[in-house]
């Protein structure tokens, strides 16, 4: 999964370079940069021991392959959901998700991944690196990483979305991911 994970570095790198220049005066915002690569230096080293997903071909769009796209679409809110309402049970959240809603007004790009490191691994990668292994295109899969990685980031800056920033606020509600929170609608935790 090494050349995955470091698309997915590149990624978040490039969209905290976006938002840089509102947010580089902040005084938190070293600390969130600082914590968010000790995160990533911890991917890339679990990537080299995790096994590449199988190559179909590279960039065939296909009825089929758009089905898996919207497999991988729902397989990883669903596992981000629930990992992500497990977090919020008392003693998980007091142990590890804590760290994370600490950002209770979240105004920085690089504080998505300002996080307990058992947290990084199962609720920010896994549910987006699990659903990989599904006979995705290389294209696919590329493209999937780069949006799905610009929608986490882009979510705790400043400018973008509300959502996200009322589940730090409030800790009970939008328990999934933007822009759609189909989930939380469905599962009535939504707040917009
Ligand atoms: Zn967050
Ligand atoms: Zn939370």
């Amino acid at each position: 999964m090494l050349g995955y994970c470091i698309l997915f570095i590149i990624t978040f790198v490039l969209t905290v370079l976006y938002y840089a220049e509102n947010e580089v005066q902040h005084p938190k915002y070293q600390d969130a940069l600082d914590a968010s690569v000790y995160n990533l230096i911890s991917a890339l080293m679990l990537s080299i021991v995790v096994p590449n997903p199988q190559t179909y071909d590279i960039y065939t769009l296909s009825p089929q392959n758009i089905m898996y796209v919207i497999i991988y679409a729902i397989i990883s809110q669903c596992i981000f959901y629930i990992i992500h309402r497990i977090l919020h049970t008392p003693e998980l959240y007091k142990t590890i998700h804590k760290r994370h809603h600490a950002w209770n007004n979240v105004v920085l790009s690089p504080a998505a991944f300002d996080c307990h490191f058992v947290e990084f691994w199962i609720c920010n990668m896994m549910p987006f690196a699990l659903p990989l292994y599904l006979p995705l295109t290389t294209f696919t899969r590329v493209t999937l990483i780069i949006v799905a990685t610009m929608s986490v980031v882009s979510s705790h800056a400043e400018t973008y979305e509300e959502e996200h920033k009322k589940h730090h606020q409030h800790a009970n509600c939008n328990y999934g991911f933007g822009p759609v929170y189909w989930l939380d609608k469905i599962l009535s935790t939504h707040r917009s």
